[in-house]
């Protein structure tokens, strides 16, 4: 009987198997498709290359804004081929990592469950004492929208293997993925049309950051709210598009690929988990205890994207490290380590929260202050020529303390570290104020944010 098998080796299940192999080697990891992650291979880092590459030209289609007079003359066509390049560099480096595992602890194979400790990969059967189920999640498609487009309707699975960048990309979803994607493609002198079941963008729980960032994104981007297509359907190299607009006038349009970003189904399903337990069939409703990964009473713990709120690449990490001590000393399994949340999209500008998100709260019944600071007037962003945005802070009124943040700005990522590890200190209002700030800074714009949230404290009483 093995003491673990982790199931899965992306971010979570290789970070599992490092921590798990200093305390035994009498353990697997089995996985299934390529070693190199979804983050390096088709998530995080293919698309934060399109994203830098999309930036870069933006930024010098926008040079007018900082008094320059640029005839852009974008050759794009190895846009697609740079992104490859450098990917291959990071989904190497991980496979280089891995080839230097012990060859015997590795099975390339689907898993799944026989019973409660046994599993099958390869028609072999296995038993352990515990598990590590970090087996991700896969694009969600409907399903006769595939059947009518065929290799027409891609995933994120695709994009980044197309040999060129496409002339005309449909893109179905306005989440952190669809929007960075869309912004992206756009910026390349892609023609882009998104369609969005609601008006709500990316991450921002803020209605007031939402509007700001809804109204900016639609300024440059055909995103068309609370609009989906009312059908779809292939015509030669073609995918035709219909839909009925604001006014309820029917239009039709024509593009290259359709890019379905409309979520992510876990890979538990592939687990065969009702042979574990007859109740867990439905893989979306499986009792996770949230604070110690593990699955009802089993020896069994779920990390990564498979089963997760916040599907980001460190927190996939994180908890698959951290699990391991639960599944070696099952059954005394405690609480996991809480990191302080941070979630960053990286959109044109990017968002980001910090701590608890403003929707939390208000769902916790906390009382708490919001200060807001615009950037559009904002002194450092304006030199940039980057001036649009906000930053809202969230301070508890009885303790004063920062309690979270939320970012609609250039270069929110830098900022919304800072403040994640600043909320894990548990700084208050005046703490953070008692700073320096140097000028002139898009720091300074937390600043104002700070102090709007002050006075309201201090009118307040
Ligand atoms: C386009 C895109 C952009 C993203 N950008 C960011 C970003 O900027 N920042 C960020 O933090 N996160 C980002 N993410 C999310 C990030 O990629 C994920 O949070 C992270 O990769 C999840 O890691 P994981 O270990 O849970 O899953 P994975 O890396 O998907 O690993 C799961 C592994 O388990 C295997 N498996 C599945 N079923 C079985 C089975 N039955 N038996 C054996 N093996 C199995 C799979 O084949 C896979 O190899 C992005 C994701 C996408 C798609």
């Amino acid at each position: 009987m093995l003491d673990l098998i982790i199931i899965g080796a992306g971010s979570a299940g290789i970070s599992a198997y490092k921590e798990a192999r200093k305390y035994t080697h009498n353990l697997r990891i089995i996985n299934d498709g390529a070693w190199d992650t979804t983050c390096a291979r088709v998530g995080c880092m293919p698309s934060k290359i399109l994203v830098s590459t999309a930036n870069r030209l933006h930024d010098a289609h926008h040079a007018d804004r900082v008094g320059l007079n640029l005839q852009i003359e974008a050759d794009t066509s190895r846009v697609m081929t740079h992104l490859r390049a450098l990917r291959d560099r990071f989904t190497r480096s991980v496979i280089r990592d891995v080839d230097s595992w012990n060859p015997e602890h590795k099975i390339s194979g689907k898993a799944k469950f026989i019973n409660a400790n046994t599993i099958e990969v390869n028609g072999e059967q296995l038993q352990a004492k515990a598990f590590i189920l970090a087996v991700g999640s896969t694009p969600r498609f409907d399903q006769g929208d595939q059947k009518a487009l065929g290799d027409r309707l891609i995933s994120t699975d695709d994009i980044f293997e197309l040999p060129d960048l496409p002339k005309r990309l449909a893109v179905i979803g306005s989440g952190a993925i669809a929007i960075e994607l869309s912004q992206a493609m756009h910026n390349l002198g892609v023609e882009v049309t998104t369609f969005a079941r609601s008006r709500h963008v990316g991450i921002l729980s803020s209605d007031n950051l939402q509007n700001i960032a809804q109204a900016h994104i639609s300024q440059q981007l055909s995103i068309l709210f609370e609009t989906l297509p009312s059908s779809m359907s292939r015509d030669g190299d073609e995918v035709v598009i219909d839909y009925q607009d604001q006014q309820g006038q029917a239009q039709t349009i024509r593009v290259d690929y359709v890019l379905s970003a409309i979520g992510r189904n876990s890979l538990l399903s592939t687990l065969d988990l009702y042979k574990v337990d007859a109740s867990f069939t439905d893989v979306k409703k499986l009792p996770i205890h949230d604070d110690t990964k593990q699955l009802g009473d089993y020896p069994m713990f779920v990390v990564g994207d498979a089963f997760s709120k916040n599907p980001i690449q460190h927190i996939a990490s994180y908890t698959g490290k951290h699990v391991v001590s639960n599944a070696l000393n099952y059954p005394q399994v405690e609480a996991l380590p809480k990191l302080s949340p941070l979630a960053i999209v990286f959109s044109n500008p990017q968002m980001a929260i910090a701590g608890q998100s403003k929707k939390e709260l208000e769902q916790r019944n906390i009382v708490f202050i919001t200060g807001f600071q615009s950037f559009e007037n904002q002194g450092r962003a304006r030199t940039l020529g980057k001036n649009y945005g906000g930053i809202e802070v969230y301070i508890e009124k009885s303790s004063q303390r920062l309690l979270g943040a939320e970012l609609f700005m250039d270069s929110a990522e830098h900022l919304a570290h800072m403040l994640s590890w600043m909320i894990a200190e548990q700084v208050t209002l005046e703490d953070i104020l008692d700073r320096p700030y140097y000028h002139p800074t898009l720091e300074e714009g937390l600043r104002s944010a700070l102090k709007h949230a002050r006075r309201q404290l201090r009118e307040l009483g």
